[in-house]
């Protein structure tokens, strides 16, 4: 299995982990773009946003919810978050399995790059 995230999620290579049930993982991302970077995956691998279907509408509804948890158990819900995917080349996405990234701990520009 070559995906690296698939990888990370069969505990092939190590992560932080800080959530997971039966449908996904959550863990700090290696190279922490704010005080707070988390990453959420789906356990099964998906390509990104882009390769998401009507039969996953429930497991995206999951993703959504469990990231406002991850941010209110990181106590980032007052002072506020971002959560973000990057799909495709142009949006800027490295790895080739769908995920979040939930920011948080600072103030966080807009427009990004
Ligand atoms: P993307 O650029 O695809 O939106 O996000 C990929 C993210 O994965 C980046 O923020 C990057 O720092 C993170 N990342 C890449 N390799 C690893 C790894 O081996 N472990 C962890 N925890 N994060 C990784
Ligand atoms: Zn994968």
């Amino acid at each position: 299995m070559a995906c690296l995230f698939c990888k990370i999620v069969n505990g092939e290579i190590p992560s932080q982990m800080v959530y997971e049930d039966d449908l996904v993982y959550a863990f700090k991302d290696i190279e922490p773009k704010a005080p707070v970077h988390i990453l959420l995956v789906p356990k099964q691998h998906f390509d990104g946003l882009s390769a998401m279907t009507e039969s996953e509408q429930a497991l995206l509804g999951h993703m959504q919810l469990v990231l406002s948890k991850l941010a209110q158990s990181h106590k980032i819900d007052q002072s506020g978050y971002r959560v973000v995917t990057n799909n495709g080349q142009d949006g800027g996405q490295s790895v080739g399995h769908l995920h979040y990234h939930l920011l948080g701990g600072r103030s966080l520009a807009w427009p990004p790059g």
